[in-house]
């Protein structure tokens, strides 16, 4: 990458932001929006959308910005069009999503060994590398549905209170389903984590380009490889109950562009999702 300046890493951060929030025109947006959601800012002859210092291609005549589960505040989103940046403030409402209280019967599981407590470390630090890896979209909105029946998928941001104690939020939904069900990639990617994991047990991540990943967890069976590309409604893998889970059950996640939101938003019709633009 040619940088602007040689030296200090912040004068040339700054330096290369600078143009963009030069073009800024500030401006709130009406109606408080829901962490987890996904909003659309559609307009004629956009060139790039924008939000946290990081920029992508529209979406047809739309900019979709995904607004992370884990989001407070506001958030600021952007779109070009002609060369100029305009800018809109969002307000992020209130969590919306209730608590659920659940009883893990294995509590090596809730109460972790610090062997464990590593392990998830790492197996984390391994996650987080996947969420900012770029490259050509190779999706279409709506994905294609993980299951051949498809039942309605539950507790996306619930907070969970596991055997009393207070744990992160649900950042996926679940879809009960039987042990031994086939699980399909919602598009075409790269597979690139297939293994267990302490939590989430058999667990399979696709890259899916435009820094979307899918995650497909608990399952009984992996049958894919790590590298491996996929087509839309390839089977990957089986139901099950592997790592923390209470029963056979699809756990489906996504990040987009690092935000983590609700599956059911990816699933369904983009003509649904809030409209913020006009
Ligand atoms: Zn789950």
């Amino acid at each position: 990458m040619n940088l602007p300046c040689k030296g200090s890493i912040i004068v040339c951060l700054v330096l290369l932001l600078a143009p963009f929030e030069r073009r800024l025109e500030g401006e709130e947006s009406p109606s408080a929006i829901v962490p987890g959601s996904v909003v659309r800012w559609s307009a004629d002859e956009i060139e790039r959308c924008g939000k946290g210092g990081h920029r992508w291609a529209p979406l047809g005549d739309a900019c979709l910005f995904p607004i992370s589960l884990t989001e407070r505040g506001s958030v600021r989103v952007a779109i070009r069009r002609s060369g100029v940046w305009k800018e809109i403030s969002l307000k992020i409402g209130a969590y919306p999503y209730p608590v659920q209280r659940l009883t893990i019967k294995d509590n090596s599981k809730v109460d972790l060994s610090s062997e464990d407590l590593a392990r998830v470390r790492r197996e984390n630090r391994k996650i987080g590398a996947l969420w900012r890896q770029g490259g050509d979209r190779s999706f279409k909105l709506p994905l294609a549905p993980p299951l051949a029946k498809l039942p309605a998928g539950g507790r996306f941001g619930s907070q969970r209170i596991i055997n009393g104690t207070p744990k992160s939020a649900h950042s996926g939904a679940d879809f009960a389903a039987l042990k031994g069900t086939p699980v399909k990639a919602v598009a075409g990617g790269v597979v690139k984590l297939a293994e267990e994991h302490f939590f989430a047990g058999n667990s399979v991540f696709i890259d899916h380009g435009d820094e979307l990943v899918s995650m497909y967890f608990h399952l009984d069976e992996i049958l894919v490889e790590e590298g491996q590309e996929v087509q839309a409604g390839e089977v990957v893998a089986k139901v099950g109950s592997t790592g923390r889970s209470t029963g056979p059950h699809l756990h489906l996640g996504f990040r987009w562009h690092g935000a983590k939101v609700d599956p059911a938003l990816l699933l369904g019709p983009v003509e649904d999702l809030p409209e913020i633009g006009r």
